[in-house]
């Protein structure tokens, strides 16, 4: 327990900047979160390592300052090396914070050359505000775990009216204006490998360059802590759920089905 508590106190909780951690497919990402407060998406994902969230929001607004978010950048890039890249998450939907495209700004001025990535449950994609924010983001990595609107709304469990069907639609229409990059990343468990069939003919209409196939490695945590946020390896002292993962055979499954079925270039978390 002293082991525990000893290790948390080495990740910086005031900070809207956390690790870097290392990602299976990016190298070492530093994490940045434009929500910060509490954790608040559009989606309450079954699998979320944040928990049970506790705002199940669709509202665009500023969440946490931006000048809070460049100063602990700042401060992160004067005692450490350059990461890799930095990706925005963290405590919930990033889209949803009006000033995400002001974030990017400044770290641009900062680190010109530092890649920046923004992982979205796609829901708000489709708003031209968000389009907006996206616009110098080098990548999107947009979420698609299910292929048919039940299992959508038994995974992702999304704010009262979002839908499957729009939230690709969502995405198909910010396809049109990005330049970035655009990859899918899906969470497999044994509640969605029905429907391969049709999660590609989903992956046809998006055509992204790249799929990454995940499936849920930590456990889920019975209520918020920031500390959540990131791939970290510690461990804290709260109540967690185990999940059902696929295995590393019928992942291999999904890769070569997907494979064939679209020709696209398929990663999962088992090829490492
Ligand atoms: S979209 Fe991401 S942050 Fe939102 S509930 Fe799902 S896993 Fe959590």
């Amino acid at each position: 327990m002293k082991d525990k508590i000893k290790e948390a106190e080495v990740f910086d909780n005031k900070s809207t900047v956390y690790g870097p951690v290392k990602s299976w497919r990016y190298g070492m990402s530093l994490g940045i979160d434009p929500i910060f407060n509490t954790s608040t998406c559009s989606f309450n994902c079954i699998y979320c390592q944040l928990g049970n969230i506790q705002q199940i929001v669709r509202e665009l607004k500023v969440y946490v300052p931006t000048q809070k978010v460049i100063e602990d950048f700042q401060e992160h890039i004067d005692k450490h090396s350059l990461p890799d890249v930095v990706t925005f998450s963290g405590s919930g939907e990033p889209t949803l914070a009006l000033n995400l495209g002001e974030m990017v700004t400044a770290i641009k001025q900062i680190s010109p050359t530092l890649p920046q990535f923004v992982l979205t449950n796609s829901t708000e994609l489709g708003r031209p505000e968000v389009q907006a924010n996206l616009l110098n983001v080098d990548k999107v990595i947009v979420k698609i775990d299910a292929s048919d609107e039940e299992t959508f709304q038994k995974i992702n469990r999304p704010a009262s009216g979002i839908s499957l069907k729009a939230t690709i639609d969502s995405i198909l229409r910010f396809k049109q204006s990005f330049k970035g990059s655009l990859e899918v990343q899906s969470m497999f468990m044994p509640l969605n490998l029905k429907h391969l069939e049709d999660f590609a003919a989903i992956l046809n209409q998006v055509k992204p360059e790249v799929v990454q196939l995940n499936t849920p490695k930590r456990p889920y945590p019975m209520e918020w802590h920031r500390e959540n946020r990131g791939n970290h390896k510690l461990i804290f002292d709260y109540q967690i759920k185990e999940l059902k993962r696929v295995t590393e055979e019928d992942a291999q499954k999904i890769e070569t089905l997907l494979r064939e079925k679209t020709g696209l270039e398929i990663h999962s978390v088992y090829q490492k």
